[in-house]
């Protein structure tokens, strides 16, 4: 009977696990997480269970008994601290035939000269969040470090909770990384209607602990102002250091073939940890549920030898207060953007185009246009600028 053990229980190493059983039901499973909850949905964290519109059962990924039932071996609170792959062992006492790392990442730290203190929390698990919401209950201001998709979603849900938010972003724009100008552009905009203050192009470079127990905060263009706690998201860092350890090949997040395979063939990488060989964008490393997912299913195909289609499209969702955006692909290396649709009116697209072919979808409030901007990217051929930019030409007829 083959033996697998799967280190990480969230969206990639759950759904390898299930997947496994699915295929070879008499396989052995044996999922390890250094959590103490059940597995759980992490999207929510900052956004529907912060605001307590949700409670940490109802976001579970799978009922308490489904792991039994599926035969699934879930160890919680299991920190692997070692693998010895000579041995083929974890922890010195656990064998296995294939080992996963679904070990995720953790957030990407941040120093401010005087606040070595509780005063700077960072959100990435239940623990946090569920630490967070309690600190929120005696909490008027929030200063928030980062403006990409987690520190948004945080303003958004802080605001929609009557407290006052202020947003500080090194970068001269919030989204930098991800997004088109016009779209950071509309999400700062759409923050600040809300009451969000943003410092841009600014660093918190100190800060000051006050009796009361607040912190006066002094920002690189010398604003000061008082705040009563700072939650830093600034990014996270892949979890690569057991893989690394055991001397497998590393570089921002654990090397993997299209397989999910390491450079020992026995231990395979999914999700936000592995590094993986994308046809066009060689050592990417998305951080998604869907991309989590779309790992564990080819690696869970790869161990039990099982057909399986490639990749599906990478897309990625993100929710601020009424916005849903979703975005298709990946936009990395476009030469130019192509909006569609009304900003103003908080519905429409941003095409990212390379060499005149889509490659990304940015889709604000636009589920429909989502949908046929995953098959436009998968189609891959030109649309000139003037026919996609022309809200009165159905994506219909510009796919076909
Ligand atoms: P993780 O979810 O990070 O899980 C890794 C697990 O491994 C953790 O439980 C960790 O504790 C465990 N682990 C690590 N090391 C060890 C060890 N040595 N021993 C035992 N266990 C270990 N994505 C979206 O697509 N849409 C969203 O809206 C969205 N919102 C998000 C909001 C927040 C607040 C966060 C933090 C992430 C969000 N993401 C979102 C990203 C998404 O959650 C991640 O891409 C996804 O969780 C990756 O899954 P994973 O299984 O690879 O890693």
């Amino acid at each position: 009977r083959q033996k697998i053990v799967i280190i990480g229980a969230s969206h990639a190493g759950c759904n390898a696990a299930f997947q496994l059983k699915q295929h070879i039901p008499g396989i052995e499973v044996t999922l390890l997480s250094d959590e103490s909850c059940l597995p759980y949905h992490r999207p929510p964290l900052s956004k529907a269970l912060v605001k307590g519109e949700v409670q940490a059962e109802q976001i579970q990924l799978k009922s308490p008994s489904a792991f039994d039932e599926a035969g699934i071996e879930l160890r919680l609170n299991y920190s692997v601290k070692e693998i010895d792959r000579k041995h083929r062992l974890i922890n010195g006492e656990l064998n296995y035939d294939k080992l996963i790392l679904a070990t995720g990442g953790a957030p990407r730290p941040v120093r401010i000269p005087g606040l070595e203190s509780d005063k700077l929390v960072y959100l990435r698990d239940m623990s946090d969040t569920l630490a967070l919401q309690k600190r929120l209950e005696n909490t008027q201001h929030i200063t928030l470090v980062g403006g990409g998709y987690i520190g948004l979603e945080l303003a958004a849900s802080l605001i929609q909770m009557g407290k006052k938010v202020t947003l500080v972003e090194a970068a001269s724009r919030i989204l930098n990384r991800v997004t088109a100008a016009e779209v950071s552009d509309f999400f700062q905009t759409y923050h600040q209607r809300r009451g969000v203050h943003f410092l841009i192009g600014q660093q918190i470079e100190q800060a000051t602990l006050l009796q009361d127990g607040r912190a006066s905060l002094r920002s690189s263009d010398g604003e000061c102002f008082i705040t009563d706690l700072v939650v830093a998201g600034i990014g996270m860092l892949p979890n690569t250091y057991l893989a690394s350890k055991a001397k497998l090949e590393t570089d921002n997040g654990v090397l993997v073939n299209q397989y999910g395979q390491t450079s020992d063939h026995n231990i395979y990488a999914i999700g936000d940890c592995a590094s993986y060989p994308h046809p066009d964008h060689p050592g990417l490393r998305i951080e998604s549920v869907q991309s989590a997912v779309e790992q564990a299913r080819i690696t869970a195909a790869h161990i039990t030898q099982q057909d399986f289609k490639p990749h599906d499209l990478p897309w990625f969702w993100t929710d601020q207060y009424d916005l849903k955006m979703k975005m298709a692909g990946i936009n990395t290396g476009h030469d130019a953007t192509v909006l569609r649709g009304s900003v103003s009116d908080g519905q429409f697209s941003c095409f990212y185009l390379r060499n005149g072919v889509v490659i990304a979808a940015d889709c604000v409030n636009q589920p429909g246009e989502f949908m046929a901007s995953k098959r436009l990217i998968a189609q891959g051929g030109r649309v000139p600028a003037e026919m996609l930019s022309n809200s009165s030409i159905s994506m219909k007829e510009i796919i076909t």
